[in-house]
């Protein structure tokens, strides 16, 4: 079957933050045969763009060329032995409903990740991260097609590059591949990770037999709703900054001249929490026109209507200008800027 191409379209209902921007031709295929088709009956002289649920994006403006949202479906278990289970999951799968359905088996290993907005294939482009958990740990491996070629490429977890927030599809191989499918490698019995602060309050004085999958993932979700707009009441692309590294010598140098510093340790250095940061420079709460920083969580930038790139852009450079006055540390965007 061909796949539908939707030219001129509105992109407002695919980008959480709900900036207005169009498509000038826009596909969602459903198999590899219909991505493969698109990519290869393509002009390779317009560009390309991918969107998943559009959560972590920032539209700067129309996307020219080619938008493609993969949507290929399905999730499996493809082996199991005594202690795993391996389940692959297409491009267009919910994460959520991804993470639901392995947790409702009791499989362990994504309940952490619980209530992250968007699809299955963006899920390695940012190695998805939350309450001491990243994809990586899970991850077996990636299928993706060259947008090139059309050539099919699978990829083991150590040739993804993953780090903090990024990979080789977000970094050396930007724009190179389409992600169709990723498969992860699943506990069917393991204590789960509550060492994380929100988690570890909560779980201290249970019984290890309390601590399961499903309990552990309804904490999350309640704790996510209680601190995190849902972008469909308030649109907002999550965390719009990624939380600075930095070294040994200027953590000490902040700490002595402000105590309260929220930071975690790192191998070289350490990672200070990008929000107490913004709440420290007065953001938090705070709008710059029809934008603003979230009243109950500085680090996420929230639309109260109407707002545009330019409105979004505006308000993070003046964020980023208070944040390197007062501590002199630079802050680096999360969301992805398009086009
Ligand atoms: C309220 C809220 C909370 C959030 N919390 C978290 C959190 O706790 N942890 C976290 O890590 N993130 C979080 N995010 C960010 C976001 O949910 C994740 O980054 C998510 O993986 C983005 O998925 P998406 O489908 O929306 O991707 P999009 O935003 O549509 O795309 C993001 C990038 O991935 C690329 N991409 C998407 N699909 C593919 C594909 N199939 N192949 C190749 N490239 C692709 C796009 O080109 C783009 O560059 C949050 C966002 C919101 C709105």
């Amino acid at each position: 079957m061909t796949v539908q191409v939707i030219r001129d379209a509105d992109l407002t209902p695919f980008n959480t933050l709900r900036l207005p921007a169009r498509a000038a031709a826009l596909a969602r295929p459903h198999t590899m045969d219909q991505l493969a088709t698109l990519l290869t009956g393509r002009d390779p002289r317009l560009p390309l763009q991918i969107l998943g649920e559009g959560s972590n994006l920032v539209l700067r403006g129309d996307l020219p060329g080619l938008t493609l949202i993969p949507a290929l479906d399905g999730m499996t278990c493809v082996r199991e032995d005594g202690r795993h289970v391996w389940v692959a999951a297409g491009a267009g799968v919910r994460w959520d409903d991804l993470v639901a359905w392995t947790v409702a088996r009791g499989w362990q290993g994504l309940e952490n990740l619980s209530l992250i907005p968007g699809n299955a294939g963006a899920a390695p482009f940012q190695n998805i991260g939350a309450y001491g958990v990243e994809l990586s740990q899970v991850l077996e491996q990636v299928t993706a097609m060259a947008v090139d070629t059309g050539v099919v490429h699978h990829f083991s977890a150590s040739e993804c590059d993953f780090a903090y927030r990024d990979s080789r599809f977000k970094s050396a191989d930007r724009g190179r591949y389409v992600i169709t499918g990723i498969e992860l490698r699943l506990n069917r019995q393991a204590a789960c990770n509550v060492e994380y602060g929100p988690l570890k309050a909560v779980f201290a004085n249970q019984p290890p037999e309390a601590i399961t999958p499903a309990a552990v993932r309804e904490r999350v979700i309640a704790v996510r709703q209680s601190k995190l707009p849902d972008p469909s009441v308030l649109p907002n692309a999550g965390s719009f900054f990624k939380n600075p590294v930095v070294s040994d010598a200027q953590h000490t140098a902040l700490s002595t001249r402000f105590p309260d510093l929220v930071a975690f340790p790192q191998p070289a250095g350490a990672k200070l929490a990008a929000g107490w940061l913004i709440e420290q420079a007065g953001w938090k709460g705070r709008r710059l026109g029809p934008v603003g920083m979230h009243s109950e969580q500085a680090l996420v930038l929230v639309n109260h209507g109407g707002a545009t790139s330019a409105d979004v852009l505006a308000l993070a450079a003046a964020v980023r200008d208070s944040v390197r006055t007062m501590f002199g540390v630079e802050l680096e965007q999360e969301p992805i800027l398009l086009p």
